[in-house]
């Protein structure tokens, strides 16, 4: 292989031996993950909020964010749960630029994956210390899931991965909810097809093991918006389409129908400041029809302090690096305001 094998990295045991959780966090995330099944499975229904900047890309200021979120958990606990998005790995488009905190856990420094793996399963736990509930990553490359995967409440298949079986069956074997992106393309088939691999068991390798996973009832979907052929971003959270999901999955043997709505990404066209109005767009088509309703779990928003984003080194504090967000202010406003529409 054309690659330098730089060096041998900790097994998923030992960094959690390392860095252990404590019996109250133990709880909280037993606690809070029942809670989402609850949400995912429509025992409960309370609207899931996954929110946070597009990449967690310091420690720092992303403790901040979600410590300024936990105040306002508290004032709409009785209609939504916020999980914050901790996403510590990046895809890329091109593969170039920030591939994420696991790879670069100082941004302005050299890749240290070593590092990266540490100090991603630290901010992991302080985020559950700070929020008091679990947190939300991108389950990016599988075989890193294992290093924090008792420390999540919600993870997310990428639109560029969620055609890929390793990342199905990975799905497979996860307790938590699993979100299934629609692909860049928007095919739905794509992501109906990775929610039934999800939702059953599997033989495969995982790390080394020969395993079986027992499939998870909780993978549903994610509407994300798509790009045409000629590069344009087309929404996916209109009406029309919640409809044409729900029929979808009537026609399906799937556990547990249910969609997140992405607002950002290529639903804003990426523009971070569209978010309120399309959480609030859904909620309206919820409000027309029963079926979209008993649908739509919640939303996902890109949200950080600062509005927009700066490249790699702007320094601005809170800032994205990654994809524009909206920032505090627009944020907290728009929980309330959504609060009140449920
Ligand atoms: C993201 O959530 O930041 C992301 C990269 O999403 P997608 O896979 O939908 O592009
Ligand atoms: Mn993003």
């Amino acid at each position: 292989m054309n690659m330098e094998f730089k060096r041998k990295l900790p097994q998923p045991s030992e960094v959690k031996e390392m860095f252990p959780l404590t019996e109250g966090m133990k709880e909280t995330v037993k606690q809070k993950t029942e809670e989402l099944q609850d949400i995912f499975s429509n025992r409960s229904d309370k609207l899931v909020l996954i929110i946070g900047p597009c990449s967690a890309d310091n420690e720092k200021s992303v403790l901040d964010y979600i410590s300024r979120l936990a105040a306002v958990q508290e004032k709409v606990k009785d209609r939504v749960m916020i999980v914050p998005r901790v996403y510590t790995n990046k895809p890329r488009t091109t593969g170039e630029g920030y591939k994420g905190f696991v790879h670069q856990p100082d941004p302005d420094e050299s890749p240290d994956l070593f590092k990266g793996i540490i100090f991603t399963r630290e901010m992991h736990m302080s985020a559950i210390k700070e929020a008091g509930s679990v947190c939300a990553d991108e389950l990016l490359y599988p075989e890193n899931y294992k290093y924090i995967d008792d420390l999540l409440g919600y993870v997310a298949i990428g639109a560029r991965s969620v055609e890929d079986q390793q990342h199905r069956m990975t799905a497979s074997a996860a307790d938590c909810p699993v979100g299934m992106k629609n692909p860049t393309s928007g095919d739905l088939s794509v992501m109906m097809n990775a929610i039934t691999a999800a939702q059953h068991e599997h033989d495969f390798i995982y790390r080394g093991w020969e395993g079986h996973s027992n499939g998870n009832p909780y993978a549903h979907a994610i509407l994300r918006g798509y790009v045409n052929r000629q590069g344009v971003s087309h929404p996916n959270y209109h009406y029309e389409t919640l409809l044409y999901l729900s029929e979808l999955y009537k026609n399906s043997d799937l556990v547990n129908p249910g969609v997140i709505i992405d607002c950002n990404h290529a639903n804003s066209g990426k523009d971070p400041m569209q978010q309120p109005r399309i959480m609030k767009d859904v909620l309206l088509s919820c409000r027309y029809n029963e079926d979209i309703k008993k649908l739509v779990r919640g939303f996902m928003v890109e949200s950080y302090i600062e509005d927009g984003k700066q490249p790699v080194g702007g320094g601005v504090y809170g800032k994205s690096i990654t994809d524009a967000c909206l920032g505090w202010d627009k944020t907290e406003k728009m929980i309330y305001e959504i609060a009140e529409m449920i």
